[in-house]
């Protein structure tokens, strides 16, 4: 499964929101590599279209699609120099999918901040200064390979390579991250070969106080962070991570309530996994009857038979259609007998490409 890893200065609440994530006690103690494990915490992906399916077929079963993090904690200055343990946080990063970057947006006198004041820019950029000198590093490391080669042999791969690597290294040494790089298909290919830690995918996470949190566009820090993150393309998630961890231990019913009271519809954490879903062009289709309704991840532009595939490699392999409608259609019609009546049932084939939202029912040889 994809995952997305949580990194951030020491003390600007990852553990928090680790904690709220995985609903279990990391330590939160209140100094820097308190965490220094990394973790993985498996969350459901919330979606009002089971809630409202549960409504229509009174299933038996019901099952949200998940989604991983990985906590990944004290990524410091001089990490990318293989200071405070860099290099092991650095190929844990590696092994990430996208990066949630948390970021300090609160004041608190008696939490200590590693620089001393509370700056969400500059902290922002302490962080993407050591992804930024540790993809440097392999880039000059694969140039000192392939340079060579590419001027004496002519090589046509070798030179073309080369080619990417002169473009992608003085943006580098900019300060600028691999994902801003303008590539064609083939350079897309040599790029991901490197799996470089700018070229992932990143959302910021503001953390903010309870307070700041109620109205995050009044908050100067946030501001900033908005500011700087929109000129890399990033989004921005506003959360307070404390509350979080307090709404993690509520109940569905209480949890609704509570953020009813606040006047919003989804917790922080629910939009963080909804931004993380998106940047990863992850999408859901989903199944519906009496025994279950359930929700399934898959990468979007994916066709039937691989969907299939995610439920059960047999469907894959016996696949012979599929038979699909909207969830619209489901959420107005309310029955799939209904739905059929109205000739909104689809049979579709193996070149169909599925969409987030689809209805599935699978027809396959055992
Ligand atoms: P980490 O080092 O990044 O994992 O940070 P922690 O999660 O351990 O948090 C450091 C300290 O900040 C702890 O004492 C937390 O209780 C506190 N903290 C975390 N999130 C918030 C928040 O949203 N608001 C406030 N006021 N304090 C927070």
């Amino acid at each position: 499964p994809l995952t997305a890893g949580i990194v951030g200065l020491p003390n600007v609440g990852k553990s928090t929101l680790f904690n709220a994530i995985t609903k279990s006690q990391v330590e939160a103690a209140n100094y820097p590599f308190a965490t220094i494990q990394p973790n993985v915490g498996v969350v459901e992906v919330p979606d009002a279209r089971i809630d409202r399916l549960v409504e229509i077929f009174h299933p038996k079963k019901t099952i949200y699609t998940t989604f991983e993090f990985t906590d990944i904690a004290g990524l410091v200055k001089g990490a990318s120099k293989g200071e405070g343990l860099g290099n092991q946080f650095l190929s844990n990063i590696r092994l990430t999918d996208a990066i949630c970057h948390v970021v300090r947006c609160f004041d608190d006198a008696n939490i200590t901040h590693v620089e001393n004041s509370v700056d969400p820019v500059r902290d922002a950029e302490i962080i993407n200064l050591e992804l930024n000198l540790a993809d440097l590093q392999t880039v000059e490391n694969r140039i000192g390979k392939i340079e060579k080669k590419s001027k004496t042999t002519k090589d046509k791969d070798a030179v073309a390579e080369m080619a990417l690597l002169n473009r992608l290294k003085p943006l580098l040494e900019e300060g600028k991250p691999a994902r801003v790089l303008e590539v064609d298909e083939d350079e897309a290919i040599i790029l991901k070969g490197y799996n470089l830690l700018t070229a992932k995918p990143m959302i910021y996470v503001a953390n903010l106080d309870e307070e700041g949190v109620m109205d995050p566009s009044a908050n100067a820090y946030y501001n900033q962070l908005v500011e700087y993150a929109s000129s890399q393309n990033n989004e921005v998630v506003a959360l307070c991570a404390k509350m979080e961890e307090e709404l993690s231990e509520l109940d569905k019913e209480e949890k609704t309530a509570f953020l009813n009271e606040l006047g919003v519809d989804s917790s922080g954490l629910d939009l963080l996994i909804q931004k993380a879903y998106s940047v990863l062009n992850l999408c859901t289709f989903l199944t519906a009857g009496e025994d279950e309704c359930r929700a399934w991840t898959f990468k979007k532009g994916m066709k039937a038979p691989d969907c299939a595939g995610v439920i059960h490699t047999d469907f894959k392999k016996g696949f012979i259609r599929a038979e699909v409608y909207r969830f619209e259609d489901i959420d107005e019609l309310e029955s799939e007998h209904a739905i059929k009546e109205a000739g909104r049932l689809r049979l579709e084939g193996k070149d169909y490409v599925v969409q987030d939202g689809d209805v599935m029912h699978f027809r396959f040889n055992v």
